[in-house]
Order: C-alpha cells, then sequence, then structure tokens
C-alpha cells in the first residue's frame, strides 16, 4: 500500500519522499480515505502511530490553497502547548509546497500578536480550547471553518476542558466535518462524541 494508493496529491507526496516515509501506516491507511471524503471519524490512536499525518495530510489535502476571501477553514484543538507545537511543525513539512498558511494559538504568547497574525489570512489553526475561546471572545470567528479536529480527546476532557468545547462547538458553521482522535474510548469521550459527530465512521487501531 502507498500514500499515491489512499489518493494522496502530488504536493504532500513529495513532501512525504523529503520525510523519507516508505509507506502509510494502519491509522493512515485507514483514516486518510475517508477524511478525503469529507465523512466524520472516530478513532482510536496512540502516540506514536503516525495519528497526526492521518488528520493532517487530507485535510490539507481537503483545503488544497490559500483562499484570499475565507477566515480560518480547519481548526484543530489539542490539550497542550507542547502537542500543539508538535503538530504545527508537522503540518508545516506536510505543506512544504502547498500555499497554504499554518498558525498556532497557545497560552503563554501575546494574545494581541497572535490576533494580528490570524489577520494576515490564516486557514489552518491549531490551539488549546481555552486560548481559542479567548481569541473568539476577543473578535476571532469561525464561520468558515470546514473541519474540526479534536486530538487526544480522553486527555482534553481529563485536563477540564469539556465546558470549553461545549461553548467552541455551536459557533462552528452547521455543515462542517468532525475528527475526534483518542486513545481510549471512555464515557466522558463516548459522551462528547455523540454530542460533536454525526454518522462518523469508527477506525480502531
Ligand atoms: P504521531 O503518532 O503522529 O505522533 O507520529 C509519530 C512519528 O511517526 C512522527 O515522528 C512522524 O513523523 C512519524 N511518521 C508518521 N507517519 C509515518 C510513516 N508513514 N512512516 C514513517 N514515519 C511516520
Amino acid at each position: 500500500m502507498s500514500f499515491e494508493k489512499l489518493g494522496v496529491f502530488k504536493p504532500l507526496l513529495n513532501a512525504i519522499d523529503d520525510l523519507g516515509y516508505s509507506e502509510p501506516t494502519i491509522i493512515q491507511r485507514r483514516a486518510i480515505p475517508l477524511v478525503l471524503q469529507k465523512k466524520d471519524i472516530f478513532a482510536t490512536a496512540q502516540t506514536g502511530t503516525g495519528k497526526t499525518a492521518a488528520f493532517a495530510l487530507p485535510i490539507l489535502q481537503r483545503l488544497r490553497k490559500h483562499q484570499e476571501d475565507k477566515g480560518i477553514r480547519a481548526v484543530i484543538l489539542s490539550p497542550t502547548r507542547e502537542l500543539s507545537i508538535q503538530i504545527y511543525e508537522d503540518i508545516t513539512a506536510y505543506a512544504k509546497y502547498m500555499d497554504i498558511k499554518t498558525d498556532i494559538l497557545v497560552g503563554g504568547k501575546d494574545l494581541q500578536k497572535q490576533r494580528q497574525r490570524l489577520k494576515s489570512g490564516t486557514e489552518i489553526v491549531i490551539a488549546t480550547p481555552g486560548r481559542l475561546l479567548e481569541h473568539i471572545e476577543n473578535g476571532l470567528n469561525l464561520n468558515d471553518v470546514e473541519i474540526f479536529v479534536l486530538d487526544e480527546a480522553d486527555r482534553m476532557l481529563d485536563m477540564g476542558f469539556t465546558k470549553d468545547i461545549r461553548k467552541i462547538h455551536p459557533l462552528l458553521p452547521k455543515r462542517h466535518q468532525t475528527l475526534l482522535f483518542s486513545a481510549t474510548f471512555s464515557d466522558k469521550v463516548r459522551k462528547l462524541s455523540k454530542l460533536i459527530l454525526t454518522k462518523p465512521a469508527f477506525i480502531e487501531t
């Protein structure tokens, strides 16, 4: 099995080549075609299985290229600053041959500076839930969001982000795609999934 057979397009194949990935991992094989088909996903995946690329690659392909007239088109929520930075670095490497802007909104950085950067046309935002809400309270809108990702959902809920996620979700446009990744199928995660996912495909790895 190759990334090409999964339907991954050329600019991403070139970036994957540069990174030296020889073939997709199990989670990538299962998730990439479904994300490209715009399906909602509920996936259990541990760190180290290649789960970041499993959502990042098809998201980049779905967004394709920078669109001047649109705001943020994908939001990726992650529990911590460190994980957010990791996702940002991975996406930046995958988007090497594409015209897509990615930004990161985490605590400990100047809110105004982050805001200024967002004005210059960012398509993908990676954020911790609390920080994203702060930006929303300062005027950021999610009206153009096409894809919403919860990474390490169980950890986010254990850290007390349930309320924040429940506040963010209704601000998304009615039609959007949601991808939920979690190391475990805990009761809390299941409950949240019922609220935010529409006819999801289940991926257990
Ligand atoms: P993750 O599970 O997303 O934390 O990824 C774990 C590590 O695997 C990261 O360093 C990725 O760069 C790497 N990786 C992701 N997909 C592949 C692949 N298909 N082949 C080889 N390495 C990969």
